[in-house]
């Protein structure tokens, strides 16, 4: 049935699904009202049930995280399944004591290595093996620094995913931005948007799913 667009209420859509995501949620969940009343951004619901479901299919064994935060997403994606390891690194020294405490809290110490300090700076603390999933979550004008320094630690057939890329709408409507940083920062994500895209050793998924997210595979044809 064809509907006119300004019928469908997307917002509607979000809550409807929310609500029936709600009823898988685990244990891990509980951490995302403290996020929000200590204003720690943590990846989406609907974003994170969607990587889920990317690692079930693609059954990345080693996953590589850029911005930890308290843990939540590392350990989500670690409660896939036992066989998952997730390598996750943060530069803030009170998310450092806080995904450590959460890590241990919630029975991970053995799934998840806690890795201190700029992501920019630590290739060698990370580079002792390859990796199959690498999720970019940290200072969203860097994503590209991130993506270049990193990617050739992935397995070919591989996946980058990069949280963010649409940026609370900004991304796709720049002139509404009225800060000059916000604004200089929503230029980068563009930018990076259209290098990913334009990437030849990967192709890329853009997802219009909460704040946006970039599935990118390494080697595969276009
Ligand atoms: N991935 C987390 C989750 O969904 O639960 C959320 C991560 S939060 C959006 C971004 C984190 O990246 C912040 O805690 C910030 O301190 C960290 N960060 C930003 N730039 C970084 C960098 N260059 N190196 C390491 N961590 C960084």
């Amino acid at each position: 049935m064809y509907l006119k667009k300004e019928v469908i209420d997307v917002d509607k859509n979000q809550t409807y699904l929310l609500n029936l995501h709600k009823q898988t949620d685990n244990e891990i969940e509980k951490l995302r009202p403290f996020a929000e009343e200590n204003q720690v951004p943590i990846v989406d619901k609907l974003s994170l049930d969607m990587i889920k479901q990317l690692i079930r299919v693609h059954c990345p064994k080693h996953i590589l995280e850029i911005g930890t935060a308290i843990g939540y997403s590392a350990m989500q994606f670690a409660s896939v399944n036992e066989q998952i390891h997730v390598t996750t690194i943060e530069r803030d020294e009170k998310m450092q004591r806080l995904s450590k405490q959460h890590v241990t809290q919630f029975g991970y110490d053995d799934q998840i290595t806690l890795v201190q300090g700029d992501a920019l700076e630590q290739f060698e603390n990370v580079s002792t093996h390859s990796y199959d999933m690498i999720f970019i979550d940290a200072a969203k004008a860097q994503s590209k620094k991130f993506f270049e320094l990193y990617s050739p630690l992935l397995n070919e057939q591989g996946m980058v995913i990069t949280d963010n890329v649409l940026y609370h709408g900004f991304v796709a409507d720049i002139d509404v931005v009225r800060s000059r940083n916000v604004k200089q920062m929503v230029k980068k994500v563009q930018q990076y948007n259209e290098w990913l895209m334009n990437h030849p050793d990967f192709v890329t998924n853009f997802l219009n799913i909460d704040d946006g997210l970039a599935i990118s595979i390494k080697g595969e044809s276009k």
